[in-house]
C-alpha cells in the first residue's frame, strides 16, 4: 500500500519513496528541556509518534530510525538554573534542570503512549559535529568571523551558483523582502541584517567550549545549528523526513536546511518537510496570562494519556486543534468502551480500510472513522475484536488491560469498589424480594457516588459515569 505525505517545501502530497527502504530515517525537533512540557509540545510528540508508527508498519520495525533532539543549551536554561539552585555552580545547575526536564518529558510523552524515539541526542554531546559543520560553512564562504562571533549569510548561499535551494524556499518568503523588512537596530558585528548567529562567545559562567574558526575564546552553539549537527551525526547529510511544529518553519528548519545544504552541498537536507498545526485551548491560544496553560503533568492528573491522545488524533495533524474539556469527555467515553471490547483480545492484522487512512498524509480523522466502523463489527465476532484491538494498538491505544483501565478510572473517582459491590448486592436482593422502593434507593445513592448501573440477563454491572 502506497505512503502518501504532504511535504511542506513543494507544498503537495507526495508518493513517499525513501532514500534507503531498509533504513528510513526522519528527525524530529524535541523540546527545550527547562521546565514542563505543555500540551502543545504533547501534540508535536503524538503526531511524530504515528508517523514513527506507520513507518515502522510499512518497512518493518528495524527498518525506520526516528531521531528526536532534546535541547539543553538555551539561555532560558540558563535563567532556570540559576533561579533554581541559587549558590550552585551554573553548570552542575544547568545539568540539574535539564536532568530532571528531561526525565519529566520522557514520562509525561510515554504516558501519551508515545514510544521511544531510535536515537535522543543531546546538543551538548554534539559540539564537535557543530564545530564541523561551521568549519565547512566558513571555508565555502557561507559563513564569517566577526567579534568571536560566527555568522551565516543568507545572501551568500542565495549568491552561490550551484545545487544549492535558494533560502526562503521552505518558509516561502523572499530574502530580498527579509532585507527590506528587517530591524535596523541589527547587531553591530552582523554584515547584513539577514545574518544569524551559528556560534557566540559565552558570557563569565555560561557553558562554553573550544570555539570553531580559529576564535580564540571560549563559546557555544546557536540553536538552528544544533539540529542540522544531530542531524548529520545521527541520519547523514540527507534523509527521509524532518519535522516540528508549524511554529518552526521559519527560522529554526529555514535556517537548519540552509546550514546543512550549504556544508554538504546538497540540494535538500531531508525528501520531505512535516509540521503540526498548533493546538489552542478552548478556541484560545495557550497562554499563561490567559490562564489556560496547561502542561502534559496538569492533564495527566485527571485523564489517562490515551484518552489525550485520542482527543488529540481526531484532528488531522496540520489542522489547527482545539483542544478542550468536552473533546476529552467524549474520548474518555469512547475508550471506556473500546476498552471493554477489544482491551482482552489478542492483535489481528489491522484494517486495511485505517491503515489506509493512515498512509494517507496521516488521516488520524478518517482513521478514527473506520475505528467506530470496526467497534461495530468488533460486537459480533472474534475476528472482527482482533482486527479492531490491532488497529487500536497500532496507533498507540489499549496498552493496558481492561481491568486496569476500569481500576484506574474507580482509583480517579475515589470510588471504593468494593462499596460498590456490596450496594448492587444489597439492591439485587431487595429486587429478589420486591422491595422497589428500596432497590431504587440504593440506585440513587449509587448515582450520586458517580456511579451507573446496568441490569442484564446477565446480572448487574457498574461503570464511574463521566
Ligand atoms: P519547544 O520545546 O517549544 O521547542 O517545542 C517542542 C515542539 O513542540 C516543537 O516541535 C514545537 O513546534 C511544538 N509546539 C510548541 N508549541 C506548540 C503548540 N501550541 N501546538 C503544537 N505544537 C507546539
Ligand atoms: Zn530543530
Amino acid at each position: 500500500m502506497d505512503l502518501r505525505l504532504y511535504d511542506t517545501l513543494t507544498r503537495e502530497k507526495r508518493l513517499f519513496v525513501p532514500l534507503d527502504a531498509n533504513n528510513v530515517r526522519m528527525y524530529a525537533c524535541g523540546p527545550t528541556v527547562y521546565d514542563f512540557a505543555h500540551i502543545g509540545n504533547g501534540r508535536a510528540a503524538i503526531v511524530f509518534d504515528v508517523l514513527f508508527r506507520a513507518l515502522r508498519h510499512r518497512y518493518g520495525a528495524g527498518h525506520v530510525t526516528y531521531v528526536r533532539n532534546i535541547t539543553d543549551v538555551d539561555d532560558k536554561i540558563n535563567v532556570r538554573a540559576a533561579r533554581d539552585y541559587p549558590g550552585v555552580p551554573l553548570n552542575e545547575a544547568i545539568r540539574k534542570v535539564t536532568e530532571q526536564t528531561y526525565q519529566q518529558y520522557q514520562d509525561d510523552v510515554t504516558a501519551l503512549g508515545c514510544l521511544p524515539p531510535t536515537v535522543q541526542p543531546r546538543a551538548t554531546e554534539h559540539i564537535p559535529e557543530m564545530r564541523a559543520i561551521i568549519e565547512k560553512l566558513v571555508a565555502g564562504g557561507f559563513a564569517y568571523v566577526a567579534e568571536d562571533h560566527v555568522l551565516f549569510s543568507p545572501q551568500a548561499m542565495n549568491a552561490a551558483n550551484s545545487v544549492l535551494p535558494r533560502y526562503g524556499a521552505l518558509s516561502k518568503r523572499s530574502l530580498d523582502e527579509m532585507i527590506a523588512g528587517a530591524r535596523v537596530d541589527v547587531a553591530p558585528y552582523k554584515r547584513d541584517n539577514t545574518d544569524f548567529v551559528l556560534w557566540k562567545p559565552s558570557k563569565p559562567g555560561e557553558p562554553s567550549w573550544p570555539s570553531p574558526a580559529g576564535i580564540a575564546v571560549e563559546g557555544r552553539p546557536g540553536w538552528h545549528i544544533e539540529c542540522s549537527a544531530m542531524a548529520w551525526k545521527h541520519l547523514g547529510e540527507k534523509f527521509d523526513i524532518h519535522g516540528g511544529g508549524i511554529d518552526l518553519v521559519f527560522p529554526h528548519h529555514e535556517n537548519e536546511l540552509a546550514q546543512t545544504c550549504c556544508a554538504f552541498h546538497t540540494d535538500r537536507m531531508a525528501n520531505v518537510w512535516m509540521h503540526n498545526g498548533f493546538l489552542q485551548i478552548e478556541s484560545e491560544k495557550m497562554s499563561k496570562s490567559l490562564g489556560n496553560f496547561f502542561t502534559i503533568r496538569d492533564l495527566l492528573a485527571d485523564w489517562p494519556g490515551e484518552v489525550l491522545r485520542l482527543s488529540m488524533l481526531r484532528t488531522h495533524y496540520r489542522s489547527p486543534l482545539d483542544w478542550t474539556l468536552k473533546s476529552a469527555e467524549e474520548a474518555a467515553r469512547t475508550l471506556d468502551d473500546w476498552y471493554a471490547v477489544a482491551a482482552d483480545a489478542e492483535s489481528g492484522a489491522p484494517s486495511p480500510a485505517m491503515v489506509e487512512a493512515l498512509y494517507d498524509d496521516l488521516n488520524t480523522a478518517q482513521a478514527m472513522a473506520v475505528l467506530h466502523g470496526l467497534r461495530n463489527a468488533a460486537a459480533s465476532s472474534e475476528a472482527g475484536r482482533k482486527e479492531f484491538a490491532g488497529s487500536l494498538r497500532l496507533l498507540g491505544f489499549l496498552s493496558e488491560s481492561a481491568a486496569a483501565w476500569k481500576g484506574r478510572k474507580e482509583q480517579a473517582s475515589g470510588v471504593d469498589a468494593a462499596a460498590v459491590e456490596a450496594l448492587i448486592a444489597e439492591r439485587t436482593a431487595a429486587r429478589a424480594r420486591k422491595d422497589f422502593k428500596e432497590s431504587d434507593r440504593i440506585r440513587d445513592q449509587l448515582a450520586a457516588m458517580g456511579v451507573v448501573i446496568k441490569d442484564s440477563k446477565e446480572g448487574t454491572t457498574w461503570e464511574i459515569a463521566r
